[in-house]
C-alpha cells in the first residue's frame, strides 16, 4: 500500500448507527464496508463484538470479503478494574473477532475514571496499559481512542499527558483524541494539540463531534497541528448533531490541503459513497452538504447561469466532476433564455433567439404563475421540452380511474382504486387497494402498466411532498406536489399542482413514468 500523510478512519458502522434514523442490516454493513475498501478508506470500524449477534456475526461475515485496502477494526474498552486483561470477557472478544486493528478506549477525563467507572486515577492507568500491551503481544495494531479526551484536557492536562504517555508506552500504534461531548471549537482543540509537541509519543489522531458545527473545521486544524489520523462518518451521521463529515473531510484534506491519503485517487467516486451510504440506510442526504450534495453545484440566477457557461472557474470554488458530481443549472422565473438553450442542448443546438426557446420561456412563467416549480422538478421540465419539440411518447392514454375511500367505527380508512387504460393498442385494467388515495392511484397505474411495460416493476416512488401554496384560502387552497422515482441507479423528480391533491399527485406520477420512459427506454429517439 502506498504510504499516505493522513489516514483516514471510518466509523459510519459503528458511531455512525447512534444517529438517530441510522439502522443497517447485516447486509448492508457488509455492502458499505466493500465500498469503503474500494474506495481506499485506511480503516473501517466495524462495531462492538460482543453488543449483539448481529455484530458479531459482521466480524466473521466481513472476513469472507477479503478487502484489499482497508482494516477493519472491532471497537471495546478498556479491561474493568482489578482484574488482569487476559481474563477480561470484552477484550477477549475483541480478539476473537480477529480483526487485523483493534481500537480500545479508554476514560481520559479524571471526573469520568473516579464519578462514572468509580475507581481511582492510578488503576485507570494501569487498565489502559495492561489492556493495551496485552492486545500488542496477541500481534494486533491497537488505535487507542481517549474519551473525552479534550474536557479532561482543559480541567486536568497533566493527567491526560500521563494517559497519552501511558498508553504510547504500552506500544498504542495511534492515539485518537476524541470530543466526545462535541463541545470543543477548533481552535481549542488545534492549541492542546500544539501543547502536546514537547511529548515523545504515538502518531496522534482526532475524532470529533458536531455539537457546535465544526467538527469538519476542527479536524482540519488538528491536521495542521500535527494530528496524521482521522475519523468520521459519511455523510456526517452520528449521535445528536452528528460525526465529523468525512465527505467535506476528504475533498479538503486531498483536494485543498494537497495532503496525500490512500483515496486519493478515488476522488470522483466519493459523491456515489455518499449516496450509497444514504441509499443503504434509506435517508434522503442533505441536499445542501458541502461537495457531495445535490445542490452543492447549482446555480439559480439567469446572470450566474450565463457567466457559468462562459467561465465556469469565475462562480465555483471546484470543478464538481472531481468529486463526482454535476453542476445544475435551475430553472426558475429568474433564469435568462440561455438556461433554457442549456436545457435545450440535449436535443440539439438552438440559438436564444429561436422561437422554441422563446416559447419555453413564456410557458416557463405562465407555469410558475400557477404555482409550478421546476428546480426540483427537471424531469417534468423535461417532459414539456419534449412535447415543444415532438419529441414525446406518452406510454399510455388514461380513460377512467376511481377512488372510492372506506372507513368504519372502528377500522382505519382504506383506498379501493380501480383505473382503465389504453397502451400499445390495448385497453387493460388496474386495481389496488391502499392505505391512502395517492398511494392507491399509484398501485392501480402499475397494474395496469406492467404487463405491457414490465420495466416499471424496476421503478419505485421513493419520496412524495406536498406543499399548500395559499394557505389563506382553507380547503380550497392549491397544493404542489413533488415526488421521486428511481430505478435503484438514477432518480428524478416531477411536479403537479392543483386544487385536487389526488389531480396534483396523478400528474407528478404521469411525468416521473413518461420520462423514464422517453429518455430511458426510447433514447434511441433523442
Ligand atoms: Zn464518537
Amino acid at each position: 500500500m502506498n504510504k499516505s500523510e493522513i489516514a483516514v478512519f471510518d466509523t459510519t458502522l459503528r458511531d455512525g448507527t447512534q444517529g438517530t434514523g441510522i439502522n443497517f442490516t447485516l447486509k448492508d454493513k457488509l455492502e458499505i464496508a466493500e465500498f469503503l475498501d474500494n474506495f481506499r478508506i485506511d480503516y473501517i470500524e466495524g462495531g462492538f463484538p460482543l453488543a449483539s449477534e448481529k455484530e458479531a456475526a459482521f466480524f466473521q461475515e466481513v472476513k469472507k470479503l477479503n478487502l484489499k485496502n482497508s482494516k477493519i477494526c472491532s471497537f471495546g474498552s478498556t479491561r474493568r478494574p482489578g482484574i488482569p486483561a487476559s481474563q477480561d470477557t470484552n477484550i477477549n472478544a475483541l480478539l476473537q473477532a480477529e480483526t487485523p486493528a483493534v481500537v480500545v478506549v479508554g476514560k481520559s477525563w479524571d471526573a469520568h475514571v473516579t464519578q462514572v467507572i468509580g475507581t481511582d486515577l492510578e488503576e485507570n492507568l494501569e487498565m489502559i496499559r495492561d489492556s493495551i500491551s496485552y492486545m500488542k503481544s496477541e500481534g494486533r495494531e491497537i488505535i487507542f481512542d481517549l474519551e473525552h479526551f479534550f474536557d479532561g484536557y482543559k480541567g486536568n492536562p497533566e493527567y491526560s499527558k500521563r494517559i497519552l504517555t501511558c498508553a504510547s508506552e504500552a506500544g498504542a500504534d495511534c492515539l485518537v483524541m476524541c470530543d466526545t461531548n462535541g463541545g470543543t471549537l477548533p481552535q481549542e482543540a488545534a492549541g492542546i494539540i500544539t501543547e502536546l509537541k514537547t511529548l515523545s509519543l504515538a502518531p496522534l489522531g482526532v475524532h470529533f463531534h458536531n455539537d457546535t458545527g465544526t467538527a469538519v473545521a476542527a479536524s482540519l486544524l488538528s491536521v495542521d497541528a500535527g494530528a496524521v489520523h482521522v475519523q468520521g462518518t459519511v455523510n456526517g451521521w452520528g449521535e445528536r448533531s452528528g460525526n465529523a463529515n468525512l465527505c467535506v473531510i476528504i475533498p479538503n484534506l486531498s483536494l485543498k490541503m494537497q495532503k496525500k491519503l490512500s483515496c486519493s485517487n478515488n476522488m470522483t467516486e466519493l459523491t456515489k459513497l455518499s449516496r450509497f451510504c444514504a441509499e443503504k440506510a434509506n435517508i434522503i442526504p442533505e441536499k445542501n452538504q458541502p461537495y457531495v450534495g445535490e445542490t452543492a453545484f447549482n446555480h439559480k440566477a439567469g446572470q450566474h447561469a450565463d457567466v457559468i457557461s462562459k467561465a465556469p472557474e469565475l462562480m465555483e470554488h471546484l470543478d464538481s466532476s472531481l468529486i463526482g458530481n454535476s453542476r445544475k443549472i435551475l430553472l426558475s422565473e429568474l433564469a435568462g433564455k440561455s438556461t433554457i438553450v442549456r436545457k435545450l442542448s440535449k436535443y440539439g443546438e438552438y440559438d436564444k433567439r429561436s422561437e422554441i426557446v422563446d416559447e419555453l420561456t413564456q410557458r416557463l412563467k405562465q407555469k410558475e404563475i400557477e404555482g409550478y416549480e421546476y428546480e426540483a422538478a427537471e424531469a417534468s421540465f423535461d417532459v414539456i421540452m419534449r412535447k415543444a419539440l415532438n419529441k414525446f411518447q406518452p406510454l399510455f392514454e388514461l380513460q377512467n380511474y376511481h377512488l372510492e375511500s372506506h372507513k368504519t367505527m372502528t377500522s382505519k380508512s382504506k383506498t379501493v382504486g380501480r383505473l382503465f387504460l389504453k397502451a400499445k393498442g390495448i385497453e387493460h385494467m388496474g386495481a389496488a387497494v391502499g392505505e391512502g388515495p395517492v398511494d392507491t392511484l399509484n398501485a392501480s397505474l402499475r397494474d395496469a402498466l406492467i404487463p405491457s411495460f414490465p420495466f416499471l416493476k424496476e421503478l419505485h416512488l421513493i419520496d412524495y411532498r406536498v406543499r399548500v401554496l395559499n394557505p389563506e384560502d382553507a380547503t380550497a387552497a392549491r397544493v404542489r406536489v413533488f415526488i421521486t422515482y428511481t430505478d435503484n441507479e438514477n432518480s428524478w423528480d416531477t411536479v403537479g399542482v392543483s386544487e385536487n391533491i389526488i389531480e396534483a399527485s396523478w400528474e407528478a406520477l404521469i411525468d416521473a413514468l413518461n420520462y423514464y420512459y422517453n429518455n430511458f427506454i426510447l433514447k434511441d429517439q433523442k
